[in-house]
């Protein structure tokens, strides 16, 4: 369903992240102050790469990091993979269309790879393993991102004549952390400071896929936010699967809203987001952090998953509706009104009409600002893969559209509530054919506004609300 709010990396979205090296023929303003600092200049090697990316945005600035080793190795960034020699796939598994989708790619190949390296990165490639080497002969590279740290090294054996490489270890304490990051979005800079995952949920492959959990250290990721300010960026994404788990590694031993709190505190950074927060670890010190730190942005994504407390417990999400709903009202209690995201899973094994109701009505209960709804579907090396009690597909199908269109009410009545307030929004696209600017305010809303000024790309404007649609504001630039 189409959304205002792009978040939802607990839910791992659907297939179709960026291609990175769309941006090479035309990078944004703020691509290009941040490549004159930390990507080096365009190589004219012959060596060249592209690299498509599925699943969510941890995936996709997964892939802004493997574009900057193999730009410090001399490659260049290509538009389609018929240019390049070295062609990767940044892959989920969290469903099974994201994988099908994938080994559809991997397919094209089937007599047209020669002379090309194809490598399959990520979520899959940790689920299948060298099993993709059996079911996609011409795939030399296959790496999950607990070894992304490895892939220098990997891709250096392939290019003295290597066949055939792996990186498939999960029993590392590091973190993927590279000199060079090629950033694709210019407005908003992407940063993981916690990777993997301790949770055991019995319908995800994540533990699997990409490992315990290991934070980065509160030193790495300052340095980073600063070279990130110093290069233009304004706003900044922290990224993890359960990104409030963070513990500081370092004998600093800071914790998630320390981290926070000093990113906040640098100097030329005036948004700071984060995602996806595990609600077993959402404490009420991250509710008061953001109400008393403006740069903090007002929205929390925290998905419930079901709204039955029975369905929790078999999915292994160790909180229940009550503790869950404790936690949205600490959020509605803030001084300043931050708005809540969600994400929802339907027909869990098992989930009766009864706990479906029960979903629905928790929605009803905390007047979710957007909600990341999928039906359910077994993975490999996951807890509930054959459980009993399956739902059928059918009626997964009517579960979800009931459900949409239960939220589809709310956002509309609450959006419908914002006419005539004003916001800050960060312009981050025009549309021509409409003459409208969009952009995000703090709280994560899409504003479509107008405005007679003919260039806001990258500015912060205040825009005033006309119209609220069931995804987005409609509103007025206000001078
Ligand atoms: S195991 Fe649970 S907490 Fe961990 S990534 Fe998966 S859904 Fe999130």
């Amino acid at each position: 369903m189409s959304r205002a709010f792009d978040v939802g990396l607990e839910s791992l979205a659907a297939v179709g992240g960026a291609a990175l090296s769309a941006l090479a023929a035309n990078p944004p303003a703020a691509h290009i102050r941040e490549s004159s600092l930390e990507t080096p200049p365009p190589s004219d090697s012959g060596k060249a790469f592209f690299i498509e990316t599925f699943g969510c945005q941890m995936n996709d600035h997964d892939s802004e990091k493997v574009s900057g080793v193999l730009l410090g190795r001399g490659y260049r960034a290509v538009e389609s993979p018929a240019q390049a020699d070295l062609v990767l796939y940044n892959t989920c598994s969290i469903r099974e269309k994201a994988a099908q989708k994938v080994f559809a790619r991997l397919g094209d190949w089937k007599t047209t790879s020669s002379g090309k390296i194809i490598g399959v990165l990520g979520c899959l490639a940790q689920q299948e393993g060298e099993e993709i080497f059996e079911r996609a002969p011409w795939v030399s590279l296959v790496c999950g991102s607990a070894s992304y740290r490895r892939l220098p090294e990997l891709i250096a054996e392939l290019e003295s004549g290597g066949r055939r490489v792996t990186g498939l270890d999960l029993d590392t304490d590091e973190t993927f952390e590279t000199e060079i990051t090629r950033r694709d979005n210019p407005f908003r800079a992407y940063l993981t400071i916690i990777e993997g995952c301790d949770y055991a949920c019995a319908y995800c492959v994540v533990p699997h896929t990409r490992g315990p959990e290991r934070s980065r250290s509160s030193d790495s990721v300052l340095a980073e936010v600063r070279r990130l300010a110093d290069a233009g960026y304004t706003e900044i994404q922290l990224l993890g699967q359960t990104v409030n788990s963070y513990r500081d590694p370092s004998p600093r031993k800071w914790n998630f809203v320390d981290l926070l709190r000093a990113v906040a505190d640098i100097p030329g950074i005036r948004r700071v987001r984060f995602t996806t927060s595990h609600p077993n670890d959402f404490t009420r010190e991250i509710v008061e952090a953001i109400d008393s730190t403006p740069a903090l942005c007002d929205h929390i994504h925290l998905p419930v998953q079901t709204g039955s407390t029975r369905v929790l417990s078999a999915m292994r999400r160790t909180y229940t509706r009550e503790q869950y709903l404790e936690k949205v009202e600490w959020i509605r209690a803030a001084r300043r009104p931050i708005s809540l995201t969600t994400d929802i899973i339907i027909g869990f094994p098992g989930e009766t009409e009864s706990d479906f109701e029960e979903t629905l009505s928790l929605l009803t209960a905390i007047q979710s600002d957007g909600v990341f709804a999928f039906k359910y579907s077994p993975r490999p090396n996951t807890p509930a893969r054959d459980w009993p009690d399956a739902i059928p597909e059918g009626e997964k199908g009517r579960r979800l559209a009931i459900l949409q269109e239960h939220q589809r009410r709310i956002q509309i009545a609450n959006n419908e509530l914002l006419v005539a307030k004003e916001f800050e929004v960060l312009v981050d696209a025009h549309h021509a054919a409409r003459d409208q600017w969009a952009g995000r305010t703090t709280s994560n809303r899409i504003v479509n506004f107008t405005s007679p000024r003919s260039s806001l790309l990258g500015e912060y404007v205040q825009a005033r609300i006309t119209r609220g649609g069931p995804n987005s504001l409609v509103g007025e630039q206000l001078l």
